[in-house]
């Protein structure tokens, strides 16, 4: 539940909440988590870990290893789905209903119903990394928790991004350098290429946050070439500062 209280007492605002900053949490809690990322990296198939498990060092070196990852979970692993869709028995366009969850572990359902032939379709949206694993569908957040579990499990340090504008992403540590990696999308594209939002889904950014379990980090500035665009809305807006959104952080 949004809770507008707790949020101006702590001087945060638009478009933080206390749900999405503590799910972030919550979700990067998980990358932590040694039981869990035992459990992820069992999803991974032999072959691939055994790229993973060679000496990576430069950046190079994890390309074809970060390529087999990104292709297996794109196109064998996860389903895709969509906000509306398409009834699969008779090609209608079914209805869609979303009831709010009542905490981060099941964050909502969606009710997909097709009103021509009674077909129907539950999807629970879930914060819990093992659920989201055994259900292999979702959009982007669970793609990208998921993801970033796994890439956690094989030993790569990962951290999830929010643009506050309907997207999120993983970055990566690699050769010493935090880069970003969007397992919804093909690869190459989807490996160190940060103004790819800007420049093909016209995003115009107030903020994009990098979330670990202990650490917010703003990290905007990475993803936009037009930084005075961005100042002008957060100037607009009154931004909350990234030292107020990690004290909130610190204290949930
Ligand atoms: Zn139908």
């Amino acid at each position: 539940m949004l809770n507008l209280f707790d949020l101006t007492k702590n001087r945060l605002s638009y478009p933080f909440t206390r749900d999405t900053l503590f799910l972030y949490k919550q979700v990067t809690k998980q990358y932590v988590d040694e039981a869990l990322l035992k459990s992820v990296k069992n999803l991974v198939p032999i072959m691939i870990k055994k790229e993973f498990d060679k000496d990576l060092n430069q950046y190079l070196d994890y390309l074809n290893p970060l390529r087999l990852l990104l292709d297996w979970f794109k196109k064998d692993f996860m389903k895709w789905m969509n906000k509306s869709s398409l009834c699969p028995t008779c090609g209608k366009t079914m209805s869609l209903r979303s009831v709010q969850g009542n905490s981060w572990i099941v964050r909502g359902v969606e009710y997909h119903s097709c009103f021509h032939c009674n077909y129907s379709l539950v999807f629970p949206r879930y914060g819990e990394i093992e659920n989201i694993s055994f259900n292999r569908v979702g959009r982007c957040s669970e793609w990208s928790f998921l993801f970033g579990a796994i890439l956690n499990s094989l030993g790569i340090c990962t951290r999830v991004v929010h643009d506050f504008l309907d997207h999120c992403w993983n970055e990566s540590l690699i050769d010493g350098q935090w880069l970003h990696v969007d397992s919804t999308l093909e690869y190459p594209i989807s490996f160190n290429n940060t103004k790819y939002y800007e420049k093909n889904w016209n995003k115009k950014y107030l903020i994009v946050l990098a979330f670990s379990s202990n650490k917010v980090m703003d990290v905007t500035l990475n993803y936009t070439n037009m930084s005075t665009a961005v100042c002008e809305r957060r100037k607009k807006q009154k931004l909350s500062t990234i030292s107020s959104i990690q004290n909130y952080y610190d204290k949930l």
